[in-house]
């Protein structure tokens, strides 16, 4: 029934021709209104290069799959003055997660990513995928529930999980902290409970998406660290998420450290900046010297009371993961780097640390314009990546022009 469907989408706005059956391009003309601002059929003629009669057609079958809806009216040049029309951010919702090694985080979101419910929870990712899925699977219902929305307006299910994973097919591939997962079909368990599409990343990756969303927009290169128990990073690359070719690109905890090599690293090998410079190895050091610390929670709250070791142990680490990002700086060319997770919270002696190093290692060009910040989305980074990681997806110009198709077709 709905053959073509996939080809016609990919034309672009000039290509398809008024042909009258050009409904399923509708998916392309609601790209420009993704920004908000309300334009008139008018305006979006003369934007595309489309007809006057193509833009009406397309415009009413967005409003009629409720993706935009009328905005004020616009300025009248006399007469009666024509209506705009804008995005609609309530006409679906999205359910996004964030499940950590002991924390899980799940949230509601509307099509701009603003927050409308969440709830969190203490639960080890190490239980399995059953108990931590069914909590997903039950709080998310509850959710759903308390706002009062209609379950068939979900438009898709985001989770992230603390472990690598591979995105095509949304199975966790081996994760160090997660046993029982290996393998496990979380996209299937959640499309099943659900019933809409689920989309599973790792939670470095999701984390990269929400930052560059929130506060990072205008840069189309950004590279996103996490420093907590583990280290890791995302890639923005051109705007969108670099994932690499099995979804595992920004691995950086397991590169070699030339200077660590006697340190055994959990993954088997010695040396990676992981077994060095996360707060786990943090929190190990400190506790060889009598002080009282079992993990990175433990490191921000010695920082954050003045503890001088604590302090000099965290510029020592931003020095030895900046190192690394020297390398990543010459090879990636970011605009910004972005140091987030939990030992970012620890105050400026982490990232000095990685400025220090980073700065005088990499070369002019590339450090010339090059910002090193601490994360501004904080514990909300992952569930706002989530809900990008389903938006961008679900509302593609080729699965717009299905959604619209469905109801039709079906
Ligand atoms: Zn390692």
């Amino acid at each position: 029934m709905l053959e073509g469907v996939g080809v016609t989408t990919s034309r672009p706005f000039g290509a398809v021709a008024e042909n009258g059956g050009s409904m399923y391009a509708a998916g392309s003309l609601f790209q420009l209104l993704r920004d908000g601002r309300p334009r008139t059929r008018a305006e979006l003629a003369a934007e595309t290069g489309l007809a006057r009669s193509t833009v009406t057609q397309r415009v009413d079958s967005l409003l009629a799959s409720n993706l935009i809806g009328p905005a004020d009216k616009a300025a009248s040049t006399g007469g009666r003055p024509p209506t705009r029309f804008a995005f609609n951010p309530n006409a679906r919702f999205v359910l996004a997660a964030d499940i950590g090694a002991t924390h899980a985080r799940l949230a509601l979101t509307d099509l701009a990513c603003e927050v409308l419910a969440e709830a969190a929870d203490e639960l080890l990712v190490a239980a399995g995928p059953e108990p931590v899925l069914s909590w997903v699977n039950a709080t998310g219902q509850k959710l759903i529930a308390k706002v009062g929305r209609d379950p068939a307006d979900l438009l898709g299910v985001g989770i992230g999980l603390p472990g690598p994973v591979e995105h095509s097919t949304g199975r966790p591939v081996s994760p160090p902290i997660m046993p029982g997962w290996d393998g496990f079909d979380v996209q299937g368990y959640l499309e099943d409970r659900f019933g809409a599409v689920a989309l599973v990343d790792n939670d470095v990756n999701i984390m990269a998406l929400g930052e560059h969303f929130a506060h990072w927009s205008n840069a189309p290169h950004m590279m996103f660290v996490k420093v907590a128990t583990g280290i890791g990073s995302g890639l923005i690359s051109d705007g969108r998420l670099h994932r690499g070719a099995q979804g595992a690109a920004g691995d950086m905890g397991h590169l070699q450290l030339p200077h660590g090599t006697d340190v055994v690293c959990r993954c088997g090998n010695t040396g990676c900046l992981e077994a060095v410079a996360s707060g786990a190895a943090i929190a190990a050091k400190l506790a060889a010297r009598g002080i009282q610390a079992a993990s990175s929670g433990d490191v921000v709250t010695l920082a954050r009371g003045g503890n001088i070791e604590a302090l000099q142990l965290l510029r020592q680490a931003g020095r030895d993961i900046g190192e690394v990002l020297a390398a990543a700086v010459s090879l990636f060319n970011p605009s910004v780097i972005v140091i987030g997770g939990s030992l970012s919270q620890a105050g400026e002696h982490l990232i000095a640390g990685v400025r220090e190093i980073v700065y005088r290692r990499s070369l002019p060009l590339a450090t010339q314009d090059l910002r090193i910040v601490q994360s501004s989305t904080g514990d909300r980074a992952g569930i706002i990546g989530a809900a990008v990681m389903v938006i961008d997806h679900a509302l593609a110009p080729a699965q717009v022009d299905l959604m619209i198709a469905a109801p039709a077709g079906t």
